[in-house]
């Protein structure tokens, strides 16, 4: 199977935004095309798993670059406790707090602050937004009801963008889709 991806498999971030900007209407449909079929939740599962297997995030880091990581109270529990500071010392250093997602990790110009050229400074601690991101293998609820932050993701995430393409062939998205018009 995972040989079956890795021919059409798109890793270029330039091209994965590009891709990703061009089809975020299609995802639209496509997100609403998982909601109205019943399809078996299991299958892309697996599918996401085999492409996340084909892809190196160590060569890639894009989402530490991108997205905000929204830090649970564990989270800040745990980072502190690696580092041997206090709780709130560890917010006053490394957290912003916002009106809507709560404590978030600092960002640089380039970036997470914990971001060290592609690699994670704090890997093994790191917050349990970014263990489980792109949020499509590891996370709560089905995948259609996480499908609403797959269209932002799939322009810089390659993991996303490239299981949104199998997810639509396994579904049969342009099949039911040319079959509505
Ligand atoms: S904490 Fe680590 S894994 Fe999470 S965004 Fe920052 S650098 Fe990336
Ligand atoms: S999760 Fe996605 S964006 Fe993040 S490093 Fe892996 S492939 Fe890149």
């Amino acid at each position: 199977m995972g040989r079956l991806y890795s021919k059409t498999m798109v890793t270029d971030l330039i091209e994965i935004r590009r891709l990703g900007e061009k089809k975020r209407a299609e995802n639209e449909s496509f997100r609403k095309h998982l909601k109205r079929h019943d399809f078996v939740e299991r299958n892309l599962r697996h599918i996401a798993e085999e492409i996340e297997g084909q892809i190196d995030c160590t060569q890639c880091a894009n989402c530490c670059r991108v997205a905000t990581v929204r830090l649970l109270e564990r989270d800040i529990t745990k980072m502190a406790k690696s580092m041997r500071i206090p709780p709130q010392k560890f917010i006053q250093q490394y957290c912003d707090e916002t009106p809507d997602e709560g404590y978030i990790l600092k960002r640089t110009e380039t970036g997470c602050t914990f971001l060290s050229g592609n690699l994670c400074s704090i890997y093994e601690d790191r917050p349990s937004m970014c263990h489980d991101f792109p949020h499509l293998v590891r996370g709560a609820g089905s995948i259609p009801s996480r499908m609403w932050e797959m269209i932002d993701r799939a322009t810089y995430c390659p993991i996303v963008y490239n299981s949104l393409e199998a997810f639509k062939v396994e579904t049969r998205f342009f099949e039911k889709s040319r079959q509505l018009k």
